[in-house]
This record gives structure tokens, sequence and C-alpha cells, in this order.
């Protein structure tokens, strides 16, 4: 069995069963990094036999991340950031994109995975303005009321809520709840932001999308399912969308008006079409 198939690496952080793959360390794979074991890598080889490009399907999500903390602060003018669900440190972090803009900027990020818990606490021992929760983002009550979110984040003032690259590991029912919960906690201003597998309703790439869901669901990640975009709308209750979402990152990209990341050079690969992100704001 798995247990007997994959060895334990001579250390372990306590807490890590390697004998699973874990969301966190599957997606830190796809995106080069070194926190992932060998069963983690085997979700990722599972899907690339039917999606050469998996590692799009980080990466898209990565740089829209970047992307929507830098809009949101800048234009947005946000100065405190809740991230669900932060993932493993990566080359840039939310903090870093909104501390550049200013430094004061408050980010309380929450995740629930062992690996991700102490990567996080050992980048943000020096910095007064970082923090980081473990609760389930899936319990928007657990996060809304942990003591670190009452502390650093002032619910009379508009927030950076991020869902980005979490909702498709929601599978208990549309997540219109789910988010309801999150938005009703928010003042009038605050934005929220999700990036998730898409199923853009074609039909090359429906198909796609469907194989890969098939082989994230029935993997050791046990989860990822490629909603539509009526589905993703369910994650927006009461907010005004920004243009163009919910759509593929690729599209903010080419909305200039947003998104200023310079011309495309390069054709969206097949897996970047199964990607979207929203941004939306609530009145
Ligand atoms: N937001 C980051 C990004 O977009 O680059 C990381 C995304 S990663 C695909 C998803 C993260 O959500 C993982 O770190 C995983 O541990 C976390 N996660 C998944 N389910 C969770 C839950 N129920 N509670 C807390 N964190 C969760």
């Amino acid at each position: 069995d798995s247990a007997t198939k994959y060895e334990a690496p001579s250390s372990v952080p306590v807490g890590v069963d390697p004998s699973r793959a874990s969301i966190a360390r599957v997606y830190d794979a796809a995106l080069g990094g070194k926190d992932n074991y060998e069963i983690d890598r085997e979700v990722l080889d599972q899907v690339r036999r039917v999606a050469p490009e998996v590692n799009d399907l980080a990466w898209s999500n990565r740089n829209f991340l970047t992307r929507a903390v830098r809009f949101l602060s800048d234009q947005g003018g946000i100065r405190q950031f809740l991230d669900c669900g932060s993932g493993l440190p990566t080359a840039e972090n939310t903090h870093q994109i909104a501390q550049r803009i200013d430094p004061e900027t408050r980010v309380v990020y929450v995740d629930n995975d062992p690996v991700v818990i102490a990567h996080g606490q050992a980048l943000l021992t020096d910095n007064d303005y970082t923090h980081f929760v473990s609760a389930d983002i899936f319990r928007p009550d657990e996060v809304l009321n942990s003591e670190l979110v009452r502390k650093h984040i002032d619910l009379t003032q508009p927030v950076g809520l991020l869902h980005v690259g979490t909702l498709h590991h929601y599978t208990k029912d549309n997540g219109r709840d789910l988010m309801k919960e999150y938005v009703d906690a928010l003042p009038s201003g605050s934005f929220v932001a999700i990036s998730h597998f898409f199923d853009p309703e074609t039909p090359e790439h429906s198909a796609l999308a469907r194989k890969m869901e098939d082989i994230f669901v029935h993997s050791p990640m046990g989860s990822g399912m490629f909603r539509t975009r009526a589905q993703l709308m369910e994650f927006m209750p009461g907010l005004e969308l920004i243009p163009p979402g919910p759509n593929k990152p690729a599209d903010w990209e080419l909305s200039d008006m947003w998104w200023p990341d310079g011309p495309k050079l390069r054709p969206l690969s097949q897996v970047e079409q199964c990607s979207a992100a929203a941004v939306g704001r609530k009145p």
C-alpha cells in the first residue's frame, strides 16, 4: 500500500504524513518548490499524462495572486489582507507585494497544513505587520473569530479577502453560503479575490477540465473541482465584479486598465484555458 511504497524521508516534521499527498505540497511541486514528497509529485505526474503543461495551472494561479494583491493595494487602497489558504512561502508572498506599496499593510495568513504553518511562522518572525493563523478556511467563523484575526484585522476598515487557489478544494456544496459568511463580515469597500480550476464550457477544453478533475479527485490529494463561470459566480455573493471576471487570469493580463503586464508573447497553453479568476468589491 502507499504507506510502504513511499518511504518516509529521514526527518519529517511532526504532524506530516509523507504517505498522503497534501494540497500545499502538490502546489509547491507544481511551482518548482522543494517542500514536497514523492507522493505529491506523483499526483502531478498522473495529471501530466493528460495535461503535459499541468504546472501552468499553478503558475497562472500564482501570477494572478501577485497581480491581484498589487491591484488591490495600489488602486483599491487596501491596507489589510486576509489571505485564506496562503500555501508555502514562495518567491513573492502577499505581504511582500502589499508592503512594497505600504510597509504598514497588515497581512494575516490562514492555512491548516502543518508544513505551511512551520514555514509561515519561520518566515514571519521579523515582521510586526504579518501574522499566521492555523484554521480551517472552509469554516469562516473559525477564521473570523480567531484571536489573531480579531487583533490584526479591523473589520470597520476595507479588507482584501483572498481565496486564491482554494475553493476548488471545497466540495461540500456550491460555496455560496460559505463565501456569504465572509462577505457579510466585511465592511463596504472591501474586495474579494478568488481563483479556481475552470471548465470554460468549450468542447475541447471542457473535456480536458473533466479529465483533470477526475484524476485530482481520485488521486491521493482527493479534491480539485473544475467549475463553470456560473458556478464561480456563486462564490461572489452581493459583490460588484471588476471586469472582465470571472475569466481566465490571462484575460486579466490583457485588460491593461487593471493589469498592466505588457503584451503576451505566447499563446495560452491548453491548461491555462482551465483556470479562472474573479475580483469583486463590496458596495
Ligand atoms: N493561495 C496560495 C496561492 O494561490 O498561491 C496557495 C494555494 S494552494 C493551491 C491551497 C492552499 O489552501 C494550501 O496551502 C492548503 O494547505 C490550503 N487549504 C486547503 N484546504 C484548507 C482548509 N480547509 N483550511 C485551511 N487551509 C486549507
